[in-house]
């Protein structure tokens, strides 16, 4: 195996520590794995036209069976492996995470590890009925994707015709059970969301949410996406900036996905993730993990690498453990940085597959 870099302490944020014999690893460009994203099913229960559109995403669509999923065994033990290289922070996403049965049973494994940041994105439609499991099993925050306030807007971007108000009382029962922070995603797309900026950036100023505006991407293969669709995170400052004056913040730590900013007021923060206008693939530190155990090493990615076969062919935590070495101190990837309108087209693998 090839020999891991060390990396520069002072790059770092207050980190679990590798376990004895293990080190962080460091890519080719020299960015740690730090985070993990899990996805623990390629279902959901909305048809967002940008992510998981009907006419693909229908009834004859072959989601993945029950047993090839990762059990909730496996994913520990992943999680634990990646732990012991100093991974810190693990985002349970989807498809939509709350649609997996029993996932308050996950959350109490891998709260175990109090050192851990463990947090869920959700699209909020089942957070009323189960914030509370969850903050009992462990969860201590969660990111909440929502892209509109306007009734009609949100019943036709998530294409099941799902109501706000119910998204809105389970950010609200998240909030009643001390779930915090509660981050808001919002996904910007021109011509069908933009007039919900502003009101969204009222409202969450006002609930003292970090409301974060996500720059469409062009993830995937199956949304159509076209530059002209992305809405700059520059132009959504300004409109911002011209209503409610805000000031850019320094980041918390190096790898940070969103730029943050604050209102002059009252100091709540707001934040611009600029995958396409301002790639940060320079401190890319996340490595993500699909439902079937499929790791990628970059949100674009075309291939993945199976960590399941290893898994259930009684493969060591010391095997599965180089073998992750090797595949994250080979790592290349820095897509959003060489994107071209020809690269957009390319075979990517699906955000709902992949989680986000
Ligand atoms: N269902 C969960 C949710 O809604 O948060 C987790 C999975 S979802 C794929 C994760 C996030 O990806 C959501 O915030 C969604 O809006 C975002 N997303 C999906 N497709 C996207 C795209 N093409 N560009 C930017 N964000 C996208």
């Amino acid at each position: 195996m090839k020999e891991q870099p060390l990396l520069d302490a002072r790059q770092e944020r207050p980190a679990v520590v590798p376990a004895p014999g293990r080190q962080v690893l460091a890519d080719t460009r020299g960015r740690p794995l730090r985070d993990l994203r899990v996805s623990v099913t390629d279902r959901c229960n909305f048809r967002c036209t940008y992510c998981m559109p009907k006419e693909v995403f229908g009834k004859d669509f072959q989601f993945l069976e029950r047993n090839q999923l990762l059990s909730f065994g496996e994913i520990h033990r992943l999680v634990r492996i990646f732990r012991d290289h100093g991974v810190h922070k693990i985002r349970i996403t989807g498809g939509e995470p709350l649609v997996r049965r029993k996932l308050e049973r996950l959350i109490e494994m891998l709260a175990y590890w109090s050192d851990l940041d463990l947090t869920l994105t959700t699209n909020g439609s089942l957070l009323k009925q189960t914030a509370r499991s969850l903050k009992d099993a462990g969860l201590k925050r969660i990111t909440v994707s929502l892209d509109s306030l306007d009734d009609a807007v949100f019943r036709a971007m998530n294409d099941v015709d799902f109501p706000v108000a119910k998204v809105l009382e389970g950010i609200e029962e998240a909030t009643t059970v001390g779930l915090h922070p509660i981050k808001i995603n919002m996904v910007v797309k021109r011509g069908l969301n933009e007039r919900s900026v502003l009101p969204m950036a009222r409202y969450f100023k006002q609930q003292g949410c970090t409301l974060r505006f996500i720059e469409y991407m062009d993830v995937g293969g199956t949304n159509g996406w076209r530059m002209e669709h992305v809405v700059p995170s520059r132009e959504l400052v300004e409109l911002i900036n011209r209503d409610m004056p805000i000031e850019p913040v320094e980041p918390a730590y190096r790898g940070e996905v969103a730029e943050r900013w604050r209102y002059l007021d009252d100091g709540i923060e707001v934040g611009f993730i600029s995958s396409v206008s301002h790639a940060f693939c320079r401190d890319c530190t996340r490595a993500r993990l699909s439902a079937e155990g499929q790791l990628y090493t970059c949100l674009f990615a075309s291939k993945g690498t199976d960590l399941r076969g290893p898994l259930r062919s009684d493969a060591s935590d010391d095997e599965i453990s180089q073998l992750i070495g090797r595949i994250w101190t080979n790592r290349v990837d820095r897509y959003s940085e060489i994107r071209t309108v020809e690269t957009a087209k390319l075979r990517k693998v699906e955000m709902s597959y992949i989680g986000g």
